[in-house]
């Protein structure tokens, strides 16, 4: 384990959490790029069977010291905006392997995405088809294109982070996909290529994955026998990561494997877009206790991260494992962990039986590498933390603190 303690103290890799907060202050957070690239290297090896591109999907995190990091392992990308894509290419990420997912790409961010080159498209919808065909032609390119299909299974995940049902917003039904590729053939500056699908997030159980893969195979197998070159299948991320020490959920490598072998010999070029199971388990948020305080029925532990910084627990009522980064071996108690925000939903854990804590003190909220960072908001004024990134015995500031200038750069 590459996040554990040594003699009582917490250490990401070699590096003692102490020290960095000492360095770098906090809140603050801290990523593991032995385990970045240990997950990573799962998905690789899994797939190795079949012809394969692993796309991280950056809204996990985007981080350029993250991104430079999987680029440099032969990463590919998944974007869901102009932004991403800006932040891959800055990062060293080969546009050539870049996917751009989303309901919603604007014709500068299409026109973005043809001048640098990317994979393909992830088309939701025809007149999103018809928008990437006229601006391809204007100037002068053919993208390449594959239509997101919504096979309608459920994923029996969070409901903010399923989207594979015909309520949702994403993909075209599956029994309308047929149509919508006739008319993407239409379109003389569009390259119909592939078949994309990505049913939710925080996936814990692979059925409804391998349910959704055998779609796609059966519509891929249709549109083949119409006449269509399709010659790869993206079929999304999603997997799990254990965020209770008791939970249990598919390996990279199993999972992976699973899907490989729906694929073989089937002369398809996979491509999967994981990004929480890549990252997630790789960070932690650094964070120091300001007070202790109690109510008539609570006790609070009052620290200095908050829903700004880490949003998931007030958003999706998530569970982060919190631990002291010196394990002082105090009576546990229950308590609620909070932050300074204005806000009642600001909390980091309610109910929770914790190692007790006290003033000063720095503790660890685990499983911060996925959706942390990025979520956070300068909300109630306070400028966003730091991230570091550690690699053995060495660490640095891959984004320093915000300052006051930061919050107020942009305004007049
Ligand atoms: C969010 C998203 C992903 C990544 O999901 P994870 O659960 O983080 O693996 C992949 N593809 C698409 C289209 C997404 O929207």
């Amino acid at each position: 384990m590459s996040i554990g303690y040594r003699d009582r103290a917490l250490y990401c890799e070699a590096v003692a959490l102490a020290d960095i907060a000492a360095d770098a202050g906090t809140p603050c957070y801290v990523y593991s790029a032995a385990i970045i690239r240990e997950n990573f290297r799962a998905y690789d090896q899994a797939l190795a069977a079949v012809p394969h591109t692993v796309c991280f999907s950056v809204k996990a995190n985007g981080n350029l010291g993250v991104l430079r990091l999987l680029a440099q392992m032969g990463a590919g990308f998944d974007i869901v905006s102009g932004g991403e894509l800006y932040r891959v290419v800055k990062a060293g990420g080969d546009p050539a392997k870049v996917v751009f997912s989303g309901v919603g790409k604007t014709a500068a961010e299409i026109e973005e995405a043809l001048g640098a080159g990317i994979f393909v498209f992830n088309c939701e919808s025809e007149p999103e088809l018809a928008l990437i065909d006229a601006l391809a032609h204007r100037l002068g390119v053919k993208a390449r294109v594959a239509v997101r299909v919504n096979p309608d299974v459920d994923a029996r995940t969070h409901a903010y982070i399923s989207t594979g049902r015909l309520a949702h917003k994403f993909g075209v039904d599956l029994g309308e996909a047929e149509a919508v590729y006739e008319h993407a053939r239409a379109h003389k500056n569009l390259s119909v290529e592939g078949v994309s699908c990505h049913i939710g997030s925080q996936l814990v159980d692979t059925a409804p994955v391998m349910e959704a893969v055998d779609r796609v195979l059966e519509l891929i197998d249709r549109l083949r026998a119409r006449g269509f070159d399709i010659r790869h299948a993206d079929l999304g991320g999603g997997l799990g990561v254990s965020y209770k020490p008791e939970q249990s959920v598919p390996a990279i490598s199993e999972f992976a494997a699973c899907i490989a072998s729906r694929l073989a010999g089937r002369d398809l070029h996979l491509l999967i877009e994981p990004g929480r199971s890549i990252v997630a388990n790789a960070g932690v948020l650094l964070t120091r206790v300001l007070y202790r305080k109690k109510t008539g029925e609570k006790d609070f532990v009052i620290v200095d991260a908050a829903m700004n910084d880490l949003i998931r627990p007030a958003l999706y009522s998530a569970h982060h494992e919190i631990v002291p980064v010196r394990d002082t071996g105090a009576p546990a108690s229950r308590v609620d962990v909070v932050g300074p925000v204005c806000e009642t939903g600001d909390f980091l854990a309610r109910d929770r039986e914790m190692a007790g804590v006290f003033p000063g003190d720095l503790v660890a909220i685990r499983s911060a590498g996925a959706y942390g960072f990025v979520q956070s908001s300068n909300y109630n004024a306070r400028p966003r933390a730091a991230e570091v990134l550690v690699d053995g015995a060495a660490w640095r500031i891959v984004r320093r603190r915000e300052s006051y200038d930061d919050l107020v750069r942009s305004e007049s």
